[in-house]
């Protein structure tokens, strides 16, 4: 059979390459030249690295010289948390992982076809929909150079995100998601928004950025866990669920939702059970994430630093993926 993958972005790459180990032959419908830079805070988490591991990508991976991560730091409008992780994370660009898992995918004989012209089966062309509310988020990414610290840093601040990453050859990334009322105060001004937040401001001071701002949005934080049952496409990555960035696990829930569709559609599963095991993997963890969420847009951050530890924070929203 055909393994038709629509978008070869993060999930649609492990999708194909899934789906070659099962010798399925694979079209990878993909219309952007790699590399590109992906509005993304380029965490790459301990899960998303075994999930690496397991398609077999581990030496190249590390072989790009991803900035190795140990911990977390947590930064809220007074206080800040240190989270050690129990297997290091990485940083590393999109501008390099994606290009990485798309020649990888070639490679192992996927076919590159620019245009779709046959129906898909597996869906990994990214994110919902544009959001048509009043209350849009955008968000925002640039790289800079300077001190890059040790550890991925979250900052949450007026019901902004934003999370700044070493990466690979001494860079850091910086990556925000926020309100468009928030950001059209700012004139969508990045830097300036950025100055807000003093602990932010003392972060970034030493930095220097080295190109220019990419914006991507509206983003809307959403799924298709409840509405999917009968289709007979296979939703993989954001076009599955949209992870909160905050989680951290966005990459994680991309290759592992995309490494089993491609390893089901190849073997002639149905998309139902695709949906059964994909809910056991990600649907509590998300649901988790919207709630916290919900406590940090109601600006009770303060509080949650509070009354739960930030490293349950992050538990409770990991996807349960068998190692
Ligand atoms: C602000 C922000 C910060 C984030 N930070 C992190 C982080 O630090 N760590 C983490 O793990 N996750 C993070 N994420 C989440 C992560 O970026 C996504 O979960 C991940 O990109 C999902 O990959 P994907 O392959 O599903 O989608 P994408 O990466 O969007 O890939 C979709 C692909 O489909 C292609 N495509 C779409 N339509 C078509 C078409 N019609 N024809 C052909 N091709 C098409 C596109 O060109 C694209 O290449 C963050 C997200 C945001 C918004």
């Amino acid at each position: 059979m055909t393994v038709r993958i629509l978008g070869g972005g993060v999930a649609g790459s492990a999708a194909a390459i899934s789906a070659r180990m099962r010798n399925a032959d694979v079209e990878l419908i993909e219309k952007v030249h790699y590399p590109r830079h992906k509005v993304c805070g380029e965490f790459v988490s301990p899960q998303a690295v075994m999930l690496l591991g397991k398609l077999g990508v581990t030496d190249a991976f590390l072989g790009a010289a991803p900035s190795r991560l140990d911990s977390i730091r947590v930064h809220f409008k007074k206080r800040s948390r240190k989270v050690k992780l129990d297997e290091p994370g990485y940083g590393l660009s999109r501008y390099v992982l994606d290009d990485l898992l798309f020649s990888r995918a070639l490679e192992a004989g996927a076919q590159h076809v620019p245009l779709g012209r046959e129906r898909p089966n597996i869906i990994a062309s990214g994110r919902l929909p544009v959001d048509t509310s009043l209350n849009r988020q955008f968000a925002f990414k640039a790289h800079f150079e300077g001190p890059p610290g040790d550890a991925v840093e979250m900052f949450f601040f007026s019901r902004c995100f934003v999370e700044v990453t070493p990466i690979e050859k001494g860079f850091t990334n910086i990556c925000g998601l926020a309100h468009e009322h928030m950001l059209h105060r700012y004139g969508f001004d990045f830097d300036t928004f950025l100055d807000r937040s003093p602990a932010l401001r003392a972060r970034i001071r030493p930095l220097k950025r080295q190109m220019n701002w990419v914006k991507a949005g509206p983003i809307v934080i959403d799924n298709k866990f409840g509405i999917n049952e009968t289709a007979d496409s296979f939703y993989v990555g954001d076009a599955l669920a949209f992870a909160d960035p905050f989680t951290g696990s966005g990459l994680a829930a991309a290759l592992e939702s995309g490494r089993l569709a491609g390893e089901l559609c190849a073997r002639g599963a149905s998309s139902a059970e695709y949906m059964k095991q994909c809910r056991a993997i990600f649907l509590k963890p998300f649901q988790n994430a919207q709630r916290i969420r919900a406590l940090l847009d109601s600006g009770r951050a303060e509080l949650l630093s509070m009354a739960l530890p930030a490293s349950l924070m992050f538990s409770m929203t990991r996807p349960r993926i068998k190692e």
